[in-house]
């Protein structure tokens, strides 16, 4: 990531800081996020039983369920489902990133049409999303306009409103040839069988009307009850946009039915036909013996805004979708070996980002634990060790 993209993505997050502060220092909030910390603490602590009563109760709502270990079996499970098309919508998804799920698809012949805005505009970039919510947070309206251009053949305006239309009209064209919707959710209601997915695009509600909507979900989106679902993305919204409530929440409790003719249940009125949810575990399980506090997250990216590392280095500290000090806790999980290239020792261990979450895990803490198990295995920068050579030989750092 060059400096003049830092620059700009650090002017969007000293814009979110704005757009957040007021709402932040508001009673509701401050409750808010005491009753969102209770249910997420609870909620991992009950993960197993969780996952269970979600397993049940979404399939007994006529969702199918597929448990995948890892990223393999759920790229294939998904695969399975998809593989007579040629074309597929996808949504805003840190998970499908977390697999790779695109670039598999694409590898298998099938086309992946990203339908929110920033997240096709980095498809179309090739560049890595710099904030959850705000994948294209590192481009202007110059660089955007110079991206889309080049992608559409012909000129496009570096002004939003021609952009936005560029985008949306070459989306809208590409959606009636779709008849899968992938898409992620934000937090799983598991007494209720149901997921709660927020957008302010409405993206996500043309995917919801596909024929088959998949949706994929690591385990630790889980928790209780509808009421708790909505406490979190609430929360996650504020954090995330500095803005009060999103301007889309999908809740998905079964396939498209209807009862109006005689109370009797008719399956395919509008919306999808099949409904499956892909859980994925990929470490989390291992998360949960270990740093279960990790699992916490509610996926705000409040912890990469102030983050001294993050807003000098950009994504490539954090793991793939993972973004920051979290993402690399995570990481030592889903693949013991990536945590250390993707910034272990690079950490500042500030603090600052257990400030600045709402749910307050400890990720310096965390990742000055996954530090110690490394220099253990002998795995540790060269220019560490050159220093605490130097301190055993002279008693100071320095040769
Ligand atoms: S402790 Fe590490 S990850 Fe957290 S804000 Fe400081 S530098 Fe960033």
């Amino acid at each position: 990531m060059d400096k003049s993209q830092l620059t700009i993505m650090n002017r969007s997050f000293t814009k979110l800081n704005q757009r957040r502060e007021v709402l932040l220092q508001d009673e509701t909030t401050i409750n808010l996020k005491e009753r969102v910390k209770k249910i997420r603490t609870n909620s991992i602590k009950q993960l197993s039983l969780l996952l269970e009563k979600a397993e049940k109760n979404l399939i007994d709502n006529g969702i199918e369920v597929i448990i995948a270990k890892n990223g393999d079996e759920a790229r294939e499970a998904i695969h399975q489902l998809v593989k007579t098309e040629d074309l597929i919508a996808k949504s805003k998804s840190n998970t499908a990133g977390e697999i790779k799920l695109t670039e598999y698809l694409e590898e298998n012949g099938i086309e992946v049409l990203e339908t929110d805005l920033g997240d096709r505009i980095v498809q179309f970039d090739k560049s890595r999303p710099t904030h959850p919510i705000g994948p294209a947070c590192h481009l202007d309206m110059k660089n955007i306009s110079k991206i889309i251009s080049c992608e559409f053949g012909r000129e496009i305006e570096a002004e939003p409103t021609a952009i936005l239309d560029a985008v949306k009209t070459d989306i809208l064209e590409k959606i009636p040839h779709c008849s899968v919707g992938i898409t992620g959710a934000n937090s799983v209601a598991a007494e209720d069988g149901s997921l709660v997915m927020v957008h302010n695009e409405g993206n996500i509600s043309l995917l919801t009307m596909m024929d088959l909507h998949i949706i994929l979900v690591g385990i630790d989106k889980l928790v209780p009850t509808v009421e708790d679902a909505i406490s979190v993305v609430k929360l996650e919204t504020i954090y995330a946009t500095g803005k009060k409530v999103p301007a889309y929440m999908n809740v998905i409790s079964s396939p498209s039915k209807t009862a109006d003719i005689e109370q009797i249940i008719l399956k395919d009125m509008y919306g999808a036909k099949r409904v499956v949810v892909v859980f994925l575990d990929n470490g989390r399980t291992q998360a949960l013996e270990e740093k279960e506090k990790c699992l916490w997250c509610i996926g705000c990216g409040a912890c990469i805004v102030n983050c001294p590392v993050y807003t000098t280095l950009g994504p490539e500290f954090g793991y793939l979708r993972h973004l920051g000090g979290k993402g690399i806790v995570l990481s030592h999980f889903i693949d013991g070996e990536v945590s250390y290239d993707s910034g272990l020792y690079k950490c500042t261990l500030c603090g600052q980002c257990t400030m600045e979450c709402p749910v307050e895990i400890p990720i310096n803490d965390m990742l000055e634990d996954l530090r110690k198990e490394s220099v253990k295995e002998g795995k540790y920068p060269e220019e560490h060790g050159n220093i605490r050579n130097n301190i055993k030989k002279s008693g100071t750092p320095f040769k």
